[in-house]
């Protein structure tokens, strides 16, 4: 059978590209093609952004319970068709049995949190400065926003931008990974099946640089929110700074998971290798760096290693599944080469190292240093590192030693201590006695150096996504000096 032709959706309506371009959409785990997408040219984008403008002045005037009740409706659809959305993210990105619907429910949960804040206060008042005068701010809708999202969950990551930026009164166009377009036009069919209006959501699929060049330059598209790599993010960055676009970046992190000598041991293995082998790794909050207090660090690798020998690897579709393919046999590559690289300058692979296809298997390395490119640099696979600290303080400078910022995790009883991390550690989300991967819908997500900035969840979303205007009022007459 031949795999389907899928359309962009631009002002409500499903059509090919103008120029006829179309991409194939490939399963990781076995390498076939399953759907061919259109690609969007640069008439296309500008259709798209025309739509979101033209819309957007409808969608801001729209009543705060007809807006909540649709992303409600949304969120009823997707979990009337939550089976079908989890094979699909199986499919398309190799997201294993067990990661899937969890992707899906958080979806629908971001959809009730983003209805929840649209009745929320959007601004203050302010004391008087002068006799006679009320002073508030007020917020309001940037107009259109544009989302680029990555492939590790896209369905997610693409809904996590979408609720808010409808929320908050703005249109929007998304950009979805070329890696897993369909996630993103699953959203546009949702939206489209629960009544949004024409024009306020636009999903199209196309190719990166066009697409992304075209949405930063053009001037009705008023904010930029990117998730996706650190290298992506900085040319993106540049761009939007040479158009004074506002823009809000989720990128990579290299995630320290600190084991404080008092441990519980057998916990701080399990977060261990729930933080870096969920997902096979391709997590921007994994656990990538395992730093492990001295007299602990024997018996942590010990048991570590062990049960990262018994993780089972191969078809995303067995529920018994941890480690499912990597995105593409690229990244397998990239992954072997870090490998590669750490053992000529000295470090071990305690197990793992090698892959099957696309299949990797879960990969612990010890003795790594600062010299290696695993240490600094993100894997984005089922791949660790355990460092040695002789103390507490060596532990945080290792947590520390990396232009990276997103999460960082410690497990430990000493108060004391789990507390002066949380404060010193140089990360956007701290965890104490958990791992480095927590994600909720609803709390402020973000990094900090070249993990990004901006804030994404709940509240957090809105303020990125509206503008404040100071707005003053005078009471009768104010007394001018002159
Ligand atoms: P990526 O940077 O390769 O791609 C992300 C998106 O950017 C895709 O849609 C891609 O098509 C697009 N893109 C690529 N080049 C572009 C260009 N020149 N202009 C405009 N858009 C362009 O990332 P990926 O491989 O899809 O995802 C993995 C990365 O995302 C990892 O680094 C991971 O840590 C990060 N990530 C971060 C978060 C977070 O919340 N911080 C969440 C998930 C993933």
């Amino acid at each position: 059978m031949s795999a389907a032709i899928h359309p962009l959706f631009i002002n409500g309506q499903w059509r090919p590209g103008i120029e006829g371009g179309l991409a194939d959409d490939v399963n990781p785990a076995t390498g076939e093609v399953f759907a061919h997408v259109a690609q969007a040219s640069a008439q296309d984008v500008e259709d798209a952004i025309s739509a979101a403008h033209g819309a957007r002045l409808a969608w801001q005037k729209m009543l705060a319970g007809e807006r909540e009740a649709l992303l409600l409706k949304a969120a009823q659809i997707i979990a009337a068709q939550a089976d079908e959305i989890r094979d699909l993210l199986i499919e398309e990105t190799g997201s294993v049995f067990m990661k899937a619907p969890w992707e899906v429910s958080y979806a629908i949960e971001c959809l009730r949190v983003a209805a929840g804040c649209i009745r929320q206060p959007f601004g203050d008042t302010f004391p008087a400065s002068a006799a006679g005068q009320v002073g508030m701010t007020i917020r309001q809708p940037l107009g259109v926003i544009a989302g680029i999202a990555p492939f590790n969950s896209p369905f997610l990551l693409s809904m996590k931008k979408i609720a808010f930026a409808l929320a908050a009164g703005n249109t929007f166009i998304l950009k979805p990974s070329d890696l897993a377009p369909l996630s993103g036009l699953k959203i546009a069919e949702i939206f489209a099946a629960a009544g949004l209006p024409a024009g306020v959501l636009n999903v199209i699929p196309g190719p990166a640089a066009l697409v992304g060049d075209k949405l930063v330059s053009d001037p009705r598209v008023r904010m930029i929110t990117f998730t996706g790599s650190s290298k992506v993010g900085r040319h993106l960055a540049a761009q939007a700074g040479k158009h004074m676009k506002r823009v809000t970046l989720e990128m990579g992190g290299k995630n320290p998971l600190v084991v404080l000598r008092d441990a519980d041991l057998d916990y701080a293995v399990d977060a261990a290798a729930f933080g870096i082998f969920f997902h096979q790794g391709q997590v921007c909050m994994a656990s990538s760096r395992i730093i492990v207090e001295a007299p602990l660090y024997d018996a942590f690798l010990e048991k570590f290693v062990a049960k990262a020998r018994t993780i089972k690897v191969g078809d995303p579709r067995d529920p018994g599944t941890v480690i499912g393919p990597l995105i593409r046999s690229s990244q397998c590559a990239f992954i072997a080469a870090q490998i590669e690289d750490a053992v000529a300058k000295g470090a071990r692979v305690c197990c793992g190292g090698t892959h099957r296809g696309p299949f990797f298997e879960a990969t612990v390395l010890g003795g790594v240093t600062a010299a290696m490119s695993v240490y600094a640099e993100e894997s984005f696979g089922p791949i660790t590192s355990v460092l040695r600290a002789d103390d507490y303080e060596q532990a945080l400078f290792l947590a520390n030693d990396t232009q990276a910022g997103l999460s960082s995790a410690v497990v430990t009883n000493d108060l004391q201590k789990a507390f002066d991390f949380a404060l010193r550690s140089e990360s956007g989300m701290v965890h104490i006695n958990d791992t480095t991967i927590s994600d909720e819908p609803h709390i402020d997500f973000g990094g900090v150096k070249e993990s990004g900035f901006g804030r994404e969840g709940g509240m957090a979303s809105i303020a990125e996504m509206s503008e404040v205007k100071w707005v003053t009022f005078q009471m009768g007459k104010r007394q001018f000096p002159f």
